[in-house]
């Protein structure tokens, strides 16, 4: 347990960042009464001042200038001064340094845009930030391809559209979703899908002189639904929504024990060109650890039949520092996806969701350092040069293993456009079904505006409330001008 002692709360997010990163899955409270590592902060006028400790009397302190009328400016101040003590107490560096958001290609981006070079971001990165040459690279790699691939995009004139489907065929221990699994709720699908229809219809109207420039099916795992329910719901999202003009109509088929011939033609007919087909690993014993309940070559299987029914823009989702797991696992997993070769390989890093079964049972789940997990990205990064994919788009995540990063990587092509437009906030998503989260950017003086528009995430109420989802949604397009 760290106990973190403030005198007043500014940056207290940033420094909980930097704690986590730090003492990966320990818990953080404010005035712990018990502790083993202790952060006292105290802030004077143009100063700050921090001191941590053990139990065992080792100690850290330091000062640095920080004027809290420069919000920019003290927060990097409070963030240097946080990792420099809690480096020094470790003698641990982190890939990331103080850089502790979610999105650390905005950076780069900001700076490609001004016209900055390669060699000047990557210095500006590892200067004021602290991050290692190697993730400095990596944002810049991911900002290049992603302007690349939004380049002409024509954000005035059409938008994204998302449908969630919240059912599994077994949850998974990480999971943190508002995920049911299939066997409990098989009799309320049929609901499901009407009140979902209902959305549909009642919502394909609200924006006006805009097209979805692209679809995704996600959820849960939208082909726990049977090939009958995934064409009505499919006919139904098109004979609503023009779709012609989508760049990219994307179903997530991340279970493998979900996926059979008949779904898979089902979505092929329906013109779905691009979806993902997740092991997360490919090591059996930790598919049985983490509850996926389904086997490697279920994996191996469903991949040869979703090549065979014509699919050749196909997503593997990947998680490295799974249970359990250590550099080996991730060898033996990356050499398995390469030679299946998708177009596309998405490496999470394990995040520990507070709600995941996981999370609320670490005695169960041992996890790997933060070096060991970094050592896993290492690979898989080299697994996906292998097949030609190259980084295209890249998030981080709160309790994120190693303080580390999510990345796509995909062939010339085959990238996965929602994907970076749902990280790039700067085009709007309609999102549909339980759990769904509308994110509409709206102008503002600052230049833009992100206002979301959320449905209730038990599936039960959805089907009792759609009326209620209809009209946030209704009354949200009223009340705003796009
Ligand atoms: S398949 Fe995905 S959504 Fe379903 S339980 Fe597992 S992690 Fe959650």
């Amino acid at each position: 347990m760290i106990s973190l002692c403030m005198d007043q709360m500014d940056y207290e997010n940033d420094i909980r960042a930097l704690l986590m990163a730090f003492f990966y899955g320990e818990k953080i409270l404010l005035s712990a009464p018990e502790w083993s590592h202790r952060l006292t902060v105290s802030y004077a006028p143009g100063c700050v001042r921090m001191v941590f400790e053990d139990r065992e009397g080792n100690r850290r302190e330091g000062e640095a200038p920080c004027s809290l009328q420069d919000y920019k400016l003290a927060r990097n101040q409070v963030k240097r001064l946080t990792y420099g003590l809690l480096s020094a107490y470790t003698n641990v560096t982190l890939p990331w340094g103080t850089l502790t958001g979610i999105r650390p290609t905005k950076l780069a981006m900001e700076m490609l845009e001004q016209g900055k070079g390669r060699e000047e971001i990557v210095a500006h990165l590892t200067d004021k930030y602290l991050a290692s040459e190697e993730k400095a690279g990596l944002c810049v790699d991911v900002a290049d391809n992603e302007r690349r691939v939004l380049a002409g995009l024509d954000y005035d004139h059409s938008y994204s559209l998302y449908v969630g489907i919240p059912f599994c065929p077994s949850i998974c221990a990480y999971c943190s979703f508002s995920s049911y699994p299939l066997k409990v709720w098989q009799d309320q699908v049929d609901a499901y899908i009407d009140a979902l229809i209902r959305e549909i219809e009642a919502c394909a109207g609200f924006f006006p002189d805009r097209y979805p420039v692209t679809f995704y099916m996600g959820g849960g795992t939208p082909t726990s639904l049977s090939p009958c329910q995934m064409d009505r719901l499919l006919s139904a999202i098109e004979k609503h929504f023009d779709l012609s003009k989508a760049r990219e109509k994307t179903v997530e088929a991340g279970r493998p024990d979900s996926i059979t011939p008949e779904k898979l033609k089902v979505i092929k007919d329906h013109g779905v060109d691009r979806i993902s087909i997740n092991p997360q690993s490919m090591n059996q014993e930790t598919l049985d650890l983490i509850g996926r309940r389904h086997s490697t070559e279920d994996v191996i299987r469903a991949y040869g039949q979703a090549v065979a029914a014509g699919f050749d823009n196909i997503n593997m989702d990947l998680i490295a520092g799974l249970p359990g797991e250590t550099h080996v696992h991730m060898e033996r997993t990356m050499e398995a996806v390469t030679r299946l070769n998708p177009a596309s390989v998405t490496v999470h890093s394990l995040a520990l969701k507070r709600a995941a079964f996981l999370n609320q049972n670490r005695e169960l789940f041992p996890v790997a350092p933060a070096d060991e997990v970094n050592r896993m990205i290492r690979i898989s990064r080299e697994g996906a040069a292998k097949i030609g994919a190259r980084p295209y788009y890249l998030y981080r995540q709160k309790n994120i293993a190693g303080n580390l990063e999510n990345v796509g990587y995909a062939r010339y092509g085959c990238e996965g456009l929602y994907n970076i437009l749902i990280m790039e906030e700067k085009q709007s998503i309609l999102a549909l079904g339980t759990g769904a989260s509308s994110k509409f950017v709206l102008p503002s003086d600052e230049g833009v505006r992100i206002e979301r528009v959320e449905n209730v995430k038990s599936v039960k109420d959805y089907i009792e409330r759609t009326d209620e989802m209809i009209r946030r949604k209704s009354d949200f397009f009223a009340a705003h001008v796009f």
